[in-house]
């Protein structure tokens, strides 16, 4: 047998460690350029510009 732990970890215990495990909400920011919904801090999905300048051809 491997190890096993001493004692059973309490629903309390439990739930004040997985506190911490909720995920967040990505940040998001409105386009200059087409007023959509882009991640913050990458070029923009839709219309491929970034900080109202056209980066990529889409
Ligand atoms: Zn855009």
């Amino acid at each position: 047998m491997g190890a096993l732990p001493k004692r059973k970890i309490s629903k309390q215990r439990k739930g004040n460690r997985r506190s911490h495990h909720a995920l967040a909400a990505p940040a998001l920011t409105v386009c200059k350029e087409c007023k959509a919904t882009a991640l913050a801090h990458h070029v923009c999905a839709n219309c491929g510009s970034y900080k109202g300048v056209q980066v990529i051809a889409v």
